[in-house]
């Protein structure tokens, strides 16, 4: 069978629906409906085989951070393929690629952040950190202290480790998860679950269920805390202020490890290399993934401090992955890496195209259906509401509405992504103001669609 693009796109439609089997999908559905499929990709823009022509509002999933095209990551990956392809570092051997890259992170990452284990994924990267951190413990003469906390409706992965450290609900009904020894608490979600509370107050209520939970568990018996610095796939959760500052007081008073998971915000989504830094958080360990390559390659890892590393390093960590530290992905990032310094990208998100993002996201806040318009950085969300005032969620199933406005969003050649009944985007870091300019357009329109739909249909009512 040949690779091509120019095929017509109801028969690409129907090989994708016999043979497919597409992640996150209920497949039947979508097999009768056919998957868009993309052929081609430039700076912020997708091609679908129709021709057309899609803002990507989502860096891909996330993760495309310098924009698509970008021939010097090809250049790379060809490079690298040629003079070594691939080779392990299990056996007493290394390569540049790996080691270079591993300083290189070193060197970005805050504090004594100062080691990186390699992983292909953010979901095995978060399995690593399962391991590493009970392990740490181990060595330290308190294998008792295994559990590790995180957080209801947190993205950790979909490996048994990731998911099962995610909070997602409709993950865990499926498939036995989550795995003992991870326990949740809830998430600083104000806008949908703050009730009469102020953002502050509920931040620091929030917060402090970790304190609660560990006296509950006995903090012998707790291993670590993990968390996104603002949580991604749970629907672009900002957390109030309070929030991050109480969750650091009461890391440092009980001491256990904290694992920051910067796989989206790692890599300058918040206008920092990491959102660690944005929130002024210290992590004794960062997941990576991603933007790291911005997509190009897959290629994760964990960012380990020294009193980690030095501890793990007394022993075998019996642990690894065939391609943990895999050459053609680690040059690609590395390249991905010296491309985002030299053009600035990080500081110009910070100076520029964040408040820029801001300021023309916020202006959605005056339509009818949105209840909150709020973005950090390069990651942007949008509450839908049948009522402003009282912060109502709709009457139907949650995420009918968010769907129906998604279908809509696609339909004007702009990918939003909606969970539950929010929209949300996080595109490439490289965005210009026009391009911003007609990304909101795009979603005013998507919003007014929406809206019409929903009166038409008789939708507008709210959950009793
Ligand atoms: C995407 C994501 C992961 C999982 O990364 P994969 O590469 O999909 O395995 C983990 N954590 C966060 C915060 C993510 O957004």
């Amino acid at each position: 069978m040949t690779l091509t693009n120019i095929a017509p796109t109801a028969e690409l439609q129907a090989l994708d629906a016999a043979h497919h089997m597409h992640p996150f999908t209920a497949n039947a559905a979508l097999g009768a409906k056919g998957a868009r499929i993309i052929t081609r990709a430039s700076g912020v823009r997708l091609t679908d085989s129709d021709g057309a022509e899609l803002i990507d509002g989502m860096a891909g999933l996330w993760c495309v951070n310098i924009g698509y095209g970008r021939e010097e990551l090809a250049e790379a990956a060809a490079r690298q393929m040629r003079e070594l392809p691939y080779y392990n570092t299990f056996f007493q051997t290394s390569h540049v690629p790996a080691l270079t890259l591993a300083a290189r992170l070193a060197e970005l990452a805050p504090g004594d952040l100062n080691h990186v284990f390699f992983a292909g994924s953010g979901s095995e990267a978060n399995d690593t950190n399962i391991r590493m951190v009970r392990q740490y413990w181990a060595l330290k003469g308190q294998p008792e202290r295994r559990t590790i906390i995180a957080r209801r409706n947190g993205y950790h992965g979909s490996t048994m480790g990731g998911g099962s450290l995610g909070g997602m609900a409709a993950m865990h009904a499926q498939g036995g998860l989550p795995i003992p020894g991870i326990v949740h608490i809830d998430q600083p979600y104000w806008w949908g679950e703050g009730g009469d509370m102020t953002p502050e107050a509920f931040g620091l209520a929030r917060a402090r269920q970790l304190e609660e939970k560990i006296l509950e568990l006995g903090v012998e018996n707790v291993a670590a805390f993990i968390a996104e610095p603002v949580q991604g796939a749970g629907g672009v959760i900002i957390p109030p202020d309070s929030y991050w500052p109480e969750i650091q007081r009461i890391v440092d008073k009980y001491g256990i490890l904290l694992i920051a998971d910067e796989v989206i915000t790692g890599f300058g989504r918040l206008g920092h290399w990491f959102g660690s830094q944005s929130y002024d958080i210290r992590p004794h360990i960062m997941t990576i993934a991603k933007g790291l390559s911005s997509g190009y390659q897959p290629i994760g890892g964990s960012i380990v401090c020294d009193e980690v590393a030095h501890t793990i390093a007394q022993d075998e960590f019996n642990h690894g992955y065939t391609y943990s530290g895999h050459p053609v992905a680690a040059a690609v990032a590395l390249e991905n890496l010296r491309i985002m310094e030299e053009e600035g990208i990080v500081a110009r998100v910070q100076s520029e195209t964040a408040p820029y993002l801001a300021k023309a996201w916020a202006s959605l806040a005056d339509h009818p259906l949105v209840g909150e318009a709020v973005s950090r950085g390069m990651m942007a969300s949008l509450a839908l509401t049948p009522d402003k005032a009282s912060r109502a969620r709709f009457a139907s199933d949650p995420g009918t509405v968010g769907f129906v406005a998604r279908e809509y969003s696609f339909g004007n050649n702009l990918v939003m992504r909606h969970v539950g009944d929010r929209l949300i985007i996080a595109p490439p870091l490289v965005i210009t103001p026009d391009d911003i300019d007609a990304l909101i357009s795009r979603a005013r329109k998507t919003l007014d669609q929406t809206h019409d739909h929903l009166r038409r249909e008789g939708m507008l009512q709210a959950a009793a």
